[in-house]
């Protein structure tokens, strides 16, 4: 060995024994550091993503055609459970949006459909219709709104109490009930699309007027860009023939936007021949709306100061028009992969806006939906799915003979049993109280009487059974009572979806791939079922761990986890687990 080559020996073991040593101090150092879980840091921005009626399945019929920095970002940087299931019915908009953020279902929210008769004045309200507000910047005779019928706390509203009002939290869509209801009762401010004057509109409830940035984004009357506008594929018809098949199949012919066909491309004017309200309620049929919607939601962030400093702020932007679109053509159509892709697309741009704003390390963001979708029944039955579509006249005619057979045996003439089911007051046409699957009676006409609601009840659920196409029936009694069973997955999700006060006095449940049939609209959803419960879960932030998570999770779980993690108070009715899998 010679010199060199024994100083260069020396030289290698006193390396050695350095980085050894650097290494041992470092898991010394690595080992006094309390562990990362009991300090997590606080983000600037909770963003919570909602497309409306996205079935987790999207995720994964679409993911090679996904960009990569929108919902392909979320799935391979954030944590994604694979069966997250919405654990109520009926699976509808209004329900969906108020458990997100709550933690809580229906039967804890009080949000029990998007619609219901209200027993006080006999009247049709909204979840989030209110008469003592006015709508900023609506059409002449529509209603004011609040989240005054949300009978639960949102994480934002206990974000707000946590920090003496300092954070700040928003709400946006294009309805109003998906921009009221996730933000909650303490918010300060929720924004949603007008299809009556075409403005984005807001509610006394939150200020007396809009505010400027808002009011000077409806003077450029941002959406008549839109007017005369195609819609056509984004790429090449082989994509769509492959994964959804043909164009305009029969089963989309139940209904069409007006001025318009089934077919691509679309072009957008509700038959109208200059922008008005014909043309606005076409333009929800369409992608365009939610470009309206991501500029607005930047603009929000920029003029609402939303993550900029060290207080966590929270920002909830629902995406609708996937839901019109999905209505419209039913899940399996080009028109349904079309708006998923551009929503993909658009999420991208929101994420790198957030980005640029905030930046995306100091940012939770969560991403899911408030229902599924169940395929166009006609395709269902044209697959050999059994699909249908179940009458409500055919069902009110069956239970107004069991109730005239069991309480009018003397044939009276009139019929004293006729007002036994409640009329409710639709906007000034007067309409039998069989709504959302769920049956209403005239209890005063019933009390008059001596009629036993149990027993009328009974006697209904029991008509109802005869139905076809209807699977179950409960009744207000057996629900009340607690006398579903948790172990039936349906009787759960009916017991979790029932609010005596707004529910019906009868609830019942069709076999899959069929619905009731109280409008005409191409598909639904509302059902208890799989294919209107299973929806995305993704969370992406500091405090998650990236990763597939097959444990089973529900929407109910958001709140309760993002409030450990930023360790603020559970909403007050939440009853979600922390997706601890997921937690760093
Ligand atoms: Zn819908």
């Amino acid at each position: 060995m010679n010199k060199m080559t024994r100083l260069r020996c020396r030289a290698l073991v006193f390396l050695i024994i350095v980085s050894l040593t650097i290494v041992s101090l470092g898991n010394l150092v690595q080992a006094q550091r309390p562990a990362s879980k009991s300090i997590p840091a606080k983000p600037r921005l909770v963003l919570l993503i909602v497309v409306d009626q996205f079935r987790y399945d999207y995720l994964e019929r679409y993911y090679d055609l996904f960009v990569p920095g929108g919902l392909k970002r979320l799935l391979t940087q954030g944590a994604s459970w694979v069966d997250a299931n919405y654990d109520h019915m009926p699976t509808y908009t209004a329900p969906g949006h108020a458990t997100l953020m709550t933690g809580a279902y229906p039967a804890l929210t009080g949000i029990v459909a998007n619609e219901w008769p209200d027993r006080e004045t006999g009247k049709k309200v909204s979840s989030v219709s209110d008469d003592t507000t006015k709508l900023l910047a609506g059409g002449p005779r529509e209603q004011g709104t609040s989240p005054r019928r949300l009978m639960a706390s949102t994480l934002g509203d206990e974000m707000r109490l946590a920090t003496n009002d300092r954070a700040r939290v928003i709400g946006i869509s294009l309805k109003d009930r998906s921009a009221i209801l996730p933000s909650g009762r303490h918010a300060n401010a929720a924004y949603w699309f007008s299809a009556q004057s075409g403005n984005i509109v807001s509610s006394s409830y939150y200020f007396e007027q809009l505010p400027k940035w808002v009011e000077d984004f409806n003077s450029s009357r941002p959406v008549n860009q839109y007017f005369n506008k195609v819609w056509d594929r984004l790429l090449p018809e082989t994509e769509y023939l492959k994964r959804v098949g043909a164009d305009s199949p029969e089963w989309e012919d139940i209904g069409k936007v007006a001025g318009d066909t089934n077919a691509f491309p679309h072009k957008i004017t509700g038959g109208a021949a200059e922008p008005n309200r014909d043309f606005y309620a076409a333009l929800e049929y369409s992608p365009f709306l939610n470009d309206v919607l991501l500029s607005f939601t930047k603009l929000a962030i920029v003029n609402e100061h939303m993550g900029e400093d060290d207080v966590t702020d929270l920002l909830s932007v629902s995406f609708s028009g996937n839901d019109y679109v999905g209505h419209r053509y039913g899940p399996y159509s080009q028109e349904a992969m079309d708006v998923t892709l551009r929503v993909d697309r658009q999420i991208a741009g929101l994420l790198d806006y957030v980005d640029s704003r905030v930046g995306l390390r100091n940012v939770v963001v969560v991403f899911s939906a408030d229902h599924g979708m169940a395929p166009i029944p006609e395709h269902a039955t044209a697959l050999g799915l059994s699909g249908g579509r179940v009458s409500s006249t055919v069902a009110l005619q069956k239970i107004r003979g069991a109730i005239s057979a069991r309480y009018n045996t003397g044939n009276k003439n009139p019929d004293p049993t006729a007002d036994y089911i409640m009329k409710y007051d639709d906007f000034g046409t007067m309409k039998d109280g069989l709504i959302n699957a769920n049956l209403y009676f005239n209890t005063l006409a019933l009390n008059r009487d001596g009629v036993s609601l149990d027993e009328i009840e009974r006697v209904a659920a029991n008509a109802l059974m005869t139905v076809p196409g209807i699977a179950r029936v409960f009744t207000r009694e057996q629900l009340m009572r607690g006398a579903a069973s948790f172990t039936d997955p349906i009787e759960r999700r009916a017991l979790h979806g029932f609010y005596p006060q707004r529910s019906g006095d009868v609830v019942a449940v069709t076999d899959p791939f069929k619905y009731f049939v109280e409008y005409t609209v191409t598909a639904t959803h509302g059902s208890p079922y799989n294919y209107d419960s299973h929806v995305p879960l993704i969370i992406m932030g500091s405090s998650f761990k990236h990763g597939r998570y097959y444990q089973a999770a529900a929407p109910t779980d958001i709140a309760p986890t993002l409030a450990a993690v930023l360790g603020v108070q559970p909403p007050s009715n939440s009853v979600g687990r922390v997706l601890l899998e997921g937690v760093q």
